[in-house]
């Protein structure tokens, strides 16, 4: 069964109280979630277990961190490990995103040890991938998306690759208001869907899950969600405001 998913990266923002805030604003609002319609709350690091406790009673709304370390434990200050994270509650990690891509210089064989990484838990990996606007006005995202999925997740055999939720995210339309055309983001995931099929099986990726993300907002998710191959997305400046956040989940809801 390919599940729907909306997720809230928040990314580098909200003190503690703003948090817990949010969290109390998106819980008195959410709609019934089930196995195939489910939130994830991607907080930073310090809001994970007050978040997690936000969450605990409700069903089918999960606990997501924004990146973990691509080592197992050990000297390496600052980072935290994906079995830190698993005890900490937490079920979704989102690995690749563009920001750490360009800002922590995080490359493909990098991201591929934090897949493994995340993947020796229990949890979940929400990977990200995703074209510069020069690739795209070159029209060379199809190969440059694909070179992105197989030098970081093509290694893994069946049983990891089910566990894998992809964002595709192109970059010219992260925070910048423009969002990708619905043509552009079914023609891409409908590309993702074929190359992973082509690497695995067509069932597996007929149920994988690949969320949009790009300057999603609640004035256009219902039309992006409603393209056959977007079971989503991945929100971030629209995942701030209780408000904005259950006008995207409502979009999901209605699909
Ligand atoms: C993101 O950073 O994952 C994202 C999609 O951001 P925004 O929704 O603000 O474009």
């Amino acid at each position: 069964m390919r599940k729907k998913i909306v997720a809230g990266n928040w990314k580098m923002n909200l003190t503690l109280p703003e948090g817990r805030t949010l969290v109390d604003g998106i819980l008195s609002g959410l709609p019934t979630l089930n196995e195939s319609r489910q939130v994830v709350i991607a907080p930073p690091y310090t809001h994970l277990t007050q978040t997690g406790e936000q969450l605990d009673e409700y069903e089918h709304i999960y606990l997501g961190a924004q990146n973990c370390a691509s080592e197992t434990s050990g000297a390496y200050t600052g980072e935290v490990s994906a079995a830190m994270l698993q005890s900490a509650g937490v079920q979704y990690v989102i690995i690749g995103h563009s920001e750490r891509r360009e800002y922590f210089n995080e490359d493909d064989a990098l991201l591929a040890r934090k897949v493994e990484q995340a993947l020796a838990t229990d949890m979940q990996v929400i990977f990200c991938c995703g074209e510069s606007l020069e690739i795209r006005d070159a029209n060379a995202q199809n190969e440059y998306v694909e070179k992105q999925l197989k030098s970081a997740l093509f290694h893994l055999g069946d049983l990891l690759m089910k566990r894998i939720v992809i964002a595709y995210e192109p970059i010219w339309a992260i925070g910048t208001g423009r969002t990708a055309s619905t043509a552009q983001a079914q023609d891409m995931h409908e590309h993702i869907r074929r190359v992973v099929a082509n690497q695995y099986t067509p069932l597996l990726a007929d149920e994988m899950t690949i969320l949009y993300g790009g300057s999603c907002k609640p004035s256009n998710a219902a039309e992006l969600f409603a393209c056959p191959d977007v079971d989503g997305g991945l929100i971030g400046g629209a995942s701030l405001k209780a408000e904005d956040f259950l006008g995207i989940v409502n979009a999901m809801m209605g699909l």
